[in-house]
């Protein structure tokens, strides 16, 4: 039986194509996909066809952001899931290496992780995935507040490796839909103070209505490469000592540089956004001398139940960023949208 795909084949362009309908292996669920959110890092895929090294060879469909409702179950997976609406955690790891059997199965190195190089994502009418993966939600949730979970997920383990204490100053640097969520989820943490910078004025007009005090539009870069009046702000909002934390939600090569700047000695970054290059510029020479700690955040790692259970309680609200929906058929426009900010964008879904 065939299904309806939106597949990516060069950039910035997606068709409606037609592919086999995919069956469950003993460990998977059958999933009806129903809604896919437009990531920041689908985003490279879309407009360059690569993200750093990881290039597609091939047209490709795109996605991992997604919900939907358990069809069918293969033989070792749960049947309980059967009927349920679930949000998919979508990288599945192999489970065997010393990476996966030591706790760190977000940086196994055999991840199968849809829409990117070689597997293909959830930009179509149906998907299978290892059911140990498929997280039922609450009854009355949506299918794209459940697709919501994936980055909300990203934006919990950030702070689990910010360690907040309470009162902390946080910088979020970057104030797209990742930002925002680490924004409320700063607050959630305990943060004092939560400040956003980003490039684009619409974004920072959102900010103050999604968890972030005060926003300041202007360059993310370090100071000589015109950041200077973004330093200087984050260092006057307080008091001239720099903030705690300061995490880099942003899809640009500056962000990491700007988070050091930001940070007072002996503070903390998280890098989080993904700029895209293989390499980016980092002030090692300051962020020596005020001995920073700084964290790499690789997507999530087992934060599914305890991020439904902060959307679904109403603490975390991932609602109000969906900003767009498109219908399968126009998926490339909602990628285009997103790829262009346009039309004050935070989040689009592409809703089946
Ligand atoms: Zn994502
Ligand atoms: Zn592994």
């Amino acid at each position: 039986m065939k299904i309806k795909a939106a597949k990516w084949f060069s950039p910035l362009e997606m068709r409606l194509v037609e592919v086999d309908k995919p069956a469950p292996g003993p460990w998977e669920a059958l999933v009806r996909v129903e809604s896919v959110g437009v990531c920041g890092s689908d985003v490279h895929y879309f407009r360059d066809g690569r993200i750093g090294e990881n290039t597609l060879k091939e047209p490709t469909i795109l996605g991992h952001e997604y919900a939907g409702v358990v069809e069918a179950v293969g033989t070792e997976a749960d049947p309980t899931l059967v009927g349920r609406r679930v949000a998919v955690e979508p990288g599945i790891p192999c489970m065997h290496c010393e990476w996966c059997r030591t706790g760190h199965y977000n940086v196994c190195e055999r991840m199968f992780f849809p829409g990117g190089p070689g597997c293909d994502g959830a930009l179509r009418e149906y998907m299978t995935v290892d059911a140990r993966f498929c997280f039922p939600v609450p009854d009355g949730m949506t299918a794209a507040v459940a697709a919501m979970i994936e980055p909300a997920a990203v934006a919990v383990h950030t702070l689990e490796l910010a360690r907040l204490r309470p009162g902390d100053a946080v910088a979020i640097i970057g104030l797209g839909p990742v930002g925002l969520l680490t924004a409320q989820m700063a607050k959630l943490c305990g943060a004092g103070r939560v400040l956003g910078v980003d490039l684009l004025d619409y974004r920072v007009e959102a900010a103050t209505s999604h968890g972030v005090d005060a926003a300041f539009a202007g360059h993310a870069g370090a100071p000589a490469e015109g950041g200077a009046a973004t330093v200087a702000w984050l260092r006057e909002k307080t008091a001239g000592r720099g903030v705690d934390v300061a995490i880099d939600c942003s899809n640009g090569p500056d962000g990491l540089a700007l988070a050091c700047h930001a940070a007072r000695p002996a503070g903390r970054c998280v890098l989080t956004g993904i700029s895209g290059r293989e390499s980016d510029p980092l002030p090692v020479s300051l962020a020596r001398r005020r001995e920073l700690t700084l964290h790499w955040c690789r997507r999530f790692l087992n934060n599914y139940p305890a991020t439904l259970a902060l959307v679904a309680s109403g603490r975390l609200d991932v609602a109000s960023l969906i900003t767009h929906s498109f219908p399968l058929e126009r998926a490339q426009d909602a990628f285009r949208l997103v790829t262009d900010n346009a039309d004050g964008v935070l989040k689009a879904s592409v809703d089946f």
